[in-house]
């Protein structure tokens, strides 16, 4: 099972990164299949990173093998959706963004692809439409809508197939908007898409 993830596809999101590069394509990175977190388990806080940050982001899973997937056909290669976290190192990814260096340890470490309970896209009228939400002890802490995307979920599971079979199982984590933040000792995360409650962990 591959994880694959979006960066900077929403532009809100790009301007709190003060990015003003513009990709003509999607930008993409993978974590392993021992970055998952899944069924409510808890989040351990790593000891090499003093600053890892959420991502709230829309995740789809793939159910059917592909490669070279037309873009107008790609809504037949996933059935189910979620709402996930990529967390982040921010601080690694920092010094690594700085020294010109891969991601990996900054995005991709053991657990830092928390997802929630998959419900099909049937439920959903529209899957670029869709509001969803993170909310840490309570409170929302980030909120986006996936009509904001820059590369729609078609577009990014064709530019991802060009490179890479898509296997049954597969994950893309689509990117997130606005309003990244710390995560802390004993916060408590609960992930929605609309109003409907998918994710909920704590971090310890
Ligand atoms: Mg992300």
């Amino acid at each position: 099972m591959k994880i694959f993830a979006i960066g900077l596809n929403y532009a809100s999101h790009n301007n709190e990164m003060k990015r003003t590069f513009e990709s003509k394509e999607p930008v993409l990175f993978m974590k392993p299949d021992t970055a998952l977190l899944k069924d409510g388990k808890p989040f351990f806080l790593p000891d090499f990173s003093e600053e890892v940050h959420y991502e709230t982001e829309l995740v789809v899973k793939i159910n059917r093998l592909g490669k070279n997937i037309g873009e107008r056909f790609a809504h037949r290669y996933y059935n189910e959706i979620t709402v996930g976290i990529d967390f982040t190192a921010r601080d690694l990814q920092k010094k690594q963004k700085e020294l010109g260096l891969p991601w990996e340890i900054a995005k991709s470490f053991d657990h830092s692809a928390a997802i929630g309970a998959f419900i099909s896209k049937e439920e959903v009228t529209n899957i670029q439409d869709l509001n969803f939400h993170l909310d840490i002890n309570s409170k929302t802490v980030q909120q986006g809508n996936t009509k904001e995307m820059i590369y729609p979920v078609d577009r990014i599971i064709s530019y991802i197939s060009k490179f890479f079979t898509l296997k049954i199982g597969d994950l893309i984590f689509t990117g997130t908007p606005a309003g990244i933040g710390p995560v802390g000792i004993n916060d408590h995360l609960q992930g929605y898409i609309e109003d409907k409650k998918l994710m909920d962990f704590r971090v310890k």
